[in-house]
């Protein structure tokens, strides 16, 4: 599309002037209904208005004055979020794997406090963590890793939903923490076994480990929880946040509780931008609107309809392996490649993501209506339907 920008995307051929709740207009006035917020970012809808006019407020008096001095709204969101998560204390930087590399070096600084010398961290097969280089590491997917070597050490891998390989790690002193998502996002809408995270939580306890939660994709009200590690009743020791903290305004966070949450002294991390005036304003209307209009039980209910009423338009297709999900994280598993069931989409105004290459990933916008839900599951309904008979 444009020869200026390095070529990491293959970009869609379709550019977005604005948008309102779950619709987008593009260049040439037609409509899209987004059922994936921008890769999960977008919760509240597009223009979502309480954000707007934080950012404009906050805009006109401060964008930015750095960390080396005391931010009102940083400090606010820091109580706010908090509260909503469960947790104690938040580092606060700008993105997903920006979140993550704090919870590493959480991890590495719990593990040299022990006098543990390479200290590992314990990740999952089909996890995706981001593309620094420690995050890529931590990653389960070669594709995400290759050409990139050499890898950051310290990471040791187990299949996910595996509490027997876990406890086999037991033996090895090394290990410090594990970290894994609470349902996997890129790796294909992957739900743990009901057994599975509770087992890490008493596995963590027992061994000394920390958990460390990557809700950065599950967060923020998405699976019917305002995270869905409180679907059960632990708590993890570290949780990561990101992409619908600022509904679009770029900010990440790395929540901790007990130890974890005063390992980091002054000097051990930082950030120029994170938790600057700006993207505090806009995660502090976020997780305000959020918590108001409990916007996780819009998620939990209109999840609940779009499976349903797929599960009744094609789950009885052979080529459909599964329908799956929690809240508006949704997963359809085909039983081959489909991502040009992307292309076929937009061309009829419908934005939908395919990951793992055989799973039609859902995201939509929380502020999705039950007509936008019905519209959905008819249109995408036909459309694997379609697919499948052609192919
Ligand atoms: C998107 C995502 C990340 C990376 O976030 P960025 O903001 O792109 O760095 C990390 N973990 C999970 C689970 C994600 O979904």
């Amino acid at each position: 599309m444009n020869d200026s920008l390095m070529s990491t995307y293959n970009r869609l051929p379709v550019t977005f002037t604005h948008g309102e709740g779950a619709t987008l207009w593009d260049t040439a006035g037609k409509t899209y209904l987004d059922a994936l917020a921008g890769i999960a970012v977008c919760n509240l809808g597009h223009a979502h208005p309480a954000v707007t006019r934080a950012v404009c407020e906050q805009a006109g008096r401060l964008i930015h004055t750095s960390n080396l001095y005391g931010i009102a709204a940083q400090e606010t969101l820091g109580d706010t979020l908090t509260e909503l998560a469960g947790m104690e204390r938040v580092f606060f930087g700008n993105s997903g794997a920006e979140a993550n590399e704090a919870a590493i070096k959480l991890a590495r600084l719990w593990g040299s406090g022990k006098g543990i010398k390479a200290p590992a961290i314990v990740v999952m097969e089909n996890s995706f963590h981001g593309r620094t280089l420690a995050t890529l590491s931590a990653t389960g997917n070669r594709k995400v890793q290759a050409g990139f070597e050499p890898l950051v050490q310290g990471f040791l891998r187990v299949s996910y939903g595996d509490l027997d390989a876990l406890r086999a790690l037991t033996e090895r002193p090394e290990v410090v923490a594990v970290m894994l998502e609470p349902i996997q996002g890129e790796g294909g809408v992957n739900l743990p076994p009901p057994d599975f995270l509770p087992g890490v939580r008493e596995l963590c306890d027992q061994q000394g480990w920390l958990m460390i939660l990557d809700e950065i994709q599950t967060g923020m009200g998405r699976t019917g929880r305002p995270f869905a590690y409180q679907h059960y009743d632990f708590k993890p020791d570290v949780m990561t946040v990101a992409k619908a903290l600022g509904n679009g305004v770029p900010i990440g966070a790395c929540l901790a509780r007990g130890q974890a949450a005063g390992l980091f002294a002054p000097g051990h991390h930082g950030s120029t931008f994170g938790g600057n005036p700006l993207a505090s304003a806009a995660a502090l209307a976020v997780c305000e609107t959020l918590k108001e209009q409990q916007l996780w039980q819009t998620a939990e209910t209109r999840g609940q309809h779009i499976v349903d009423g797929l599960r009744a338009q094609i789950g009885e297709l052979p080529g459909v392996v599964d329908i799956r999900g929690r809240g508006l994280m949704i997963g359809i598993q085909l039983d081959r490649p489909c991502g040009e069931l992307v292309g076929r989409a937009l061309d009829q105004g419908l934005l939908i993501n395919v990951t793992a290459s055989d799973v039609i990933r859902l995201l939509p916008p929380l502020v999705f209506t039950r007509e936008q839900a019905d519209r959905l599951v008819s249109q995408l309904g036909s459309l694997i339907g379609d697919f499948l008979a052609d192919d």
